[in-house]
């Protein structure tokens, strides 16, 4: 039963002038819950309260009558406003914050305005918005026609003023959304998503996609003729130019000010980027892990930063690996330059500590809202930003610091006006006044020396009543309830001469007021209104001459927030010794002693591998081994490796050398996609299938034990039929591990296939596994082996290797059908339930291979104790299983 209050049908004419004010603005703003300010709260009335009761979990009251029915209403205190908008804004509501302006002992109703309207993807104060992380508004324009299945996306972050747009086919747009991780989605409704956003989802009506109303919307907006200059045109990319228009229209509505700060659109293109599939993106746990936690991740692992900002640049940089090489290279050897010089890169991070988000920031100045704190925090970031200019070394010596030199330090004269405009430490928020320095405005001095004098004032007029009245403790004070007052304590009522008038009755003590202290009393008042209202209008007055200064402020953010970023990945690669890869032009993936920079943080000993693999000799590599043997650790340190090459980053190997990369496509580990409806295997294929359609021979391929969800014989034909097609048609550089042994007689049938597995020594009936990855096939699964040290039942091991061995004989020498499967008869228990099938190997871990050439008796004592230390960890990791 639906029980929320409905507004009354009535006409607005019946209702009283307020609630008629409030229906008026509630009908501009259907979608939205009104925030209606009436004194010192916010009031929600009808359907709206009720909503607002549920959400806030807020008391349903109701206030008197319009319409002769009861107005349903929930209020919120105007103070705490910031901590409920985080709420409805986060659970997907958009709220519409009428303000009231006029007299408040005027009469009739003041009158009100939507002031602002606050979505998921238009938040810009800093108590609303995640600082670590963007929130963007994405923007999708359906293509009509013959451009049925492409799509216009833009992407507008207000609080950065970051605005871009492109075009996209249906099949990538899921992987363009991945990798924006929009806050907030706009959509035609008259449209079906051809994905399901994880986000908060804002269907439109249609006619405001139309592309001559977007151009328009852009055009009048960046005070241009046609859109040329930042590369779109009707003509050509019709799309985006909806998208954009959208976008910038969505969010100029909410702000209901001018977005200064969005100074350019940028163009996107396919080519800008290293793919990356969604699966590979959530897969390679790069900014959240698979749980959705954010450590540990490639994020967590390499952010050093000192700043917000610099954070922010990092995540956005993992989802956005460049394909530009001369970019690559310099950020490159910016970060090489900060590598090896540790001492400047501690000093450069102790200035960037006292930076605050000056991207953030800025926008707010641009959008007019900005706080007292922030400027003075603009203020005092200036020193510390000269600091860092000081340190680089000068561009002509090295043109990599050209750029950032160009857009430090902040500009001389905004940081004069604000040294001669704030005091030393301003208040939060303006409406409290005492923002402005004494000699900043006249007018405002004079007003505050009312103040100020009224000090001298009260104590000469103290001094003047203790004498007349001959009252020895006689107080002249001040409280905000009850304004001036004399108290005069019990003892001495009787001297109280008659011209004082009570005022209040204390326990101890009476307070009066004269006619000279209230005359006083309205003269002090006058002037600190009057004080407050000046600075009001100071303040807004400083704002716009900040305005012009938005775009110099967002460039020095942008050049912090790369520095920042980048001495991070310096620290990281001094820290976790990485080095900077090479980049060649043939298709190759080289890397020698790769580790995985994650798990190599949370394993005792991790084993570093090489990996080689070329477009011509050696592009499909089939990884065999057991289970829990590192497979997928040595695939995935391999994709996280080439990604952090191609941001620019050091890797972590020894070397590394790589060719022309254009997407990493990874299908690994089983994920049931239940919310649509998909089963496992369902998933598997779907990845599959757009891997096979989508790679190329420049793409990276890692395929994780396709196959596994369908039965054997299945399984086995569609993960050597994948291999084949990855080898001969997509001829892209494959890493692919399977369980399926007898997929390793590929190497013999394909040019450039080859065999590797991941070594595991086997003694008696124990299993370690080293970690290595070496050349050849696995010698045998070791699936038992795994299923004991899980803790199968002794009993279903027993079983599951005599169907082993009767399917082997069978797979060897016999037609099927000769002996059931199923057959668990004594004769077969006989022949199977000592020994494993086929011959153990042995195989030694590669470090204790050289003592075979040495004489143990010439050894170091140290490399002795050592190679012991690595022993006993080997045999203590090797656990019993209870065959
Ligand atoms: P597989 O894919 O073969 O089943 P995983 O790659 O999931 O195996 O590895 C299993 C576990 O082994 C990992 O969680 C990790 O703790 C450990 N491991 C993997 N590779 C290495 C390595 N090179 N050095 C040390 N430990 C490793």
């Amino acid at each position: 039963m639906n029980t929320a209050p409905k507004r009354p049908d009535a006409p607005l004419a019946a209702h009283t002038p307020m609630m008629r004010q409030y229906l008026e603005l509630k009908a501009q703003h259907p979608d939205a819950l009104l925030l209606f300010r009436m004194g010192d709260f916010y009031e929600l009335f009808y359907e709206d309260a009720a909503t607002a009761a549920r959400v806030l979990d807020l008391t349903l009251t109701t206030r008197g009558q319009s319409a002769g029915e009861p107005i349903p209403m929930a209020g919120i205190p105007y103070h705490a406003l910031e901590n409920y908008l985080v709420r409805l804004v986060r659970a997907g509501y958009v709220v519409a914050i009428a303000e009231q302006f006029g007299d408040p002992k005027g009469k009739g109703p003041m009158t009100r305005a939507v002031t602002r309207i606050v979505t998921a993807g238009t938040l810009t104060e800093a108590g609303l918005l995640d600082e670590r992380r963007d929130a963007p508004v994405v923007a999708l324009a359906p293509g009509k026609g013959r451009n049925r299945s492409r799509w216009g996306v833009a992407v507008l972050t207000l609080s950065s003023g970051r605005f871009a747009a492109f075009e996209s086919s249906e099949a990538t747009l899921e992987s363009h959304l991945e990798r924006l991780q929009p806050a907030e989605l706009l959509f035609p409704d008259d449209c079906t998503l051809p994905v399901t956003p994880a986000t908060a989802v804002r269907p439109l009506p249609p006619w405001r996609f139309h592309v001559t109303r977007a151009f328009a919307t852009l055009t009048e907006h960046f005070g241009v003729a046609d859109l040329a200059a930042f590369g779109f045109s009707l003509a050509e990319t019709p799309l985006a130019i909806t998208a954009a228009g959208v976008a910038l229209a969505y969010v100029a509505e909410t702000q209901k000010t001018a977005l200064l700060h969005i100074t350019t659109l940028a163009r996107e293109t396919t080519e800008q980027y290293v793919a990356l599939d969604p699966t590979t993106r959530r897969n390679l746990e790069l900014t959240e892990t698979l749980r959705g936690e954010a450590s540990p991740t490639l994020l967590s692992t390499l952010d050093f930063t000192q700043t917000a900002m610099g954070c922010r640049w990092l995540r956005h940089a993992l989802h956005h690996p460049l394909r530009d090489r001369n970019e690559i290279l310099r950020r490159q050897a910016l970060i090489a330059f900060w590598r090896n010089n540790t001492q400047l890169r501690q000093k450069a991070n102790e200035s960037l500590r006292r930076i605050a988000d000056l991207e953030r920031i800025a926008t707010r100045i641009a959008l007019g809202s900005v706080r007292p704190k922030e400027l003075a925090a603009v203020r005092d970031a200036a020193e510390p930003v000269a600091h860092l200019v000081a340190l680089l070394p000068a561009a002509e010596a090295d043109p990599i610091f050209a750029r950032t030199l160009e857009a430090l330090p902040l500009p001389n004269e905004l940081v004069a006006k604000l040294n001669a405009a704030l005091v030393a430490d301003p208040p939060l928020l303006a409406r409290d006044g005492g923002i402005f320095a004494p000699g900043y405005d006249a007018e405002l001095d004079e007003l505050r020396a009312l103040r100020a004098d009224s000090g001298a004032f009260l104590l000469a007029l103290e001094a003047q009543e203790r004498e007349r009245t001959g009252i020895p403790n006689l107080k002249v004070e001040y409280n905000q309830v009850h304004g001036y007052y004399i108290e005069v304590s019990k003892s001495h009522l009787d001297k109280v001469p008659p011209s004082y008038r009570r005022r209040q009755t204390l326990k101890n003590a009476e307070r009066f007021i004269t006619p000279e202290l209230k005359a006083f009393e309205e003269r002090a008042l006058a002037a600190e209104e009057q004080a407050l209202a000046r600075e009001r209008t100071l303040y807004a007055s400083l704002i716009d001459w900040l305005k012009p200064f938005v775009p110099a402020l967002q460039k020095a953010a942008a050049a912090l927030a790369e520095l920042d970023a980048l001495l991070s990945l310096a620290h990281a690669a001094e820290t976790f010794d990485w080095h900077p890869p090479t980049f060649v032009d043939t298709p190759t993936l080289s890397f020698e002693s790769l580790r995985h920079p994650v798990v190599e943080r949370q394993v005792d000993r991790f084993i570093p591998n090489d990996l080689e693999l070329d477009s011509e000799t050696r592009r499909l590599l089939l990884i065999t081994g057991p289970n829990m043997g590192g497979k997928s650790t040595y695939m995935r340190a391999v994709a996280l490796a080439t990604l952090l090459a191609h941001i620019g980053s050091f890797v972590p190997a020894k070397a590394a050398t790589i060719g022309p990369i254009d997407a990493i496509y990874t299908r690994i580990g089983a994920s049931d996609d239940l919310a649509s409806g998909r089963s496992t295997f369902m998933v598997e294929m779907s990845e599959a299938a757009y891997i096979l359609r989508h790679a190329g021979p420049n793409s990276l391929v890692l395929m994780d034990e396709v196959g596994r969800g369908t039965s054997t014989f299945d399984g086995m034909a569609l993960a050597h039929a994948i291999a084949w097609h990855l080898h001969e048609k997509n001829r892209s550089l494959t890493l692919f591990s399977t369980h399926y042994f007898e997929l390793t007689e590929l190497s013999e049938a394909l040019s450039a296939c080859a065999n590797v597995h991941v070594a595991a020594a086997e003694y008696g009936e124990r299993i370690v596994f080293l970690h290595e990855v070496r050349e050849g096939p696995a010698s045998q699964s070791y699936g038992l082996h795994v299923a004991a040290l899980a803790g199968v039942p002794r009993e279903a091991l027993t079983t599951a290797r005599r169907v082993l061995a009767a399917m082997e004989r069978q797979r060897h020498h016999g037609p099927p059908g000769q002996l059931s499967l199923f057959d668990t008869s004594d004769a077969t228990a006989h022949e199977t339930s000592h020994a494993p099938t086929r011959q153990p190997t042995l195989e030694w871990p590669e470090w204790l291979l050289p003592l075979a050439e040495k004489d143990p008796k010439t050894l170091p004592l140290a490399e002795v104790v050592d190679l012991l230390e690595r022993l006993h960890e080997l045999l203590s990791l090797t656990q019993q299983p209870h065959f």
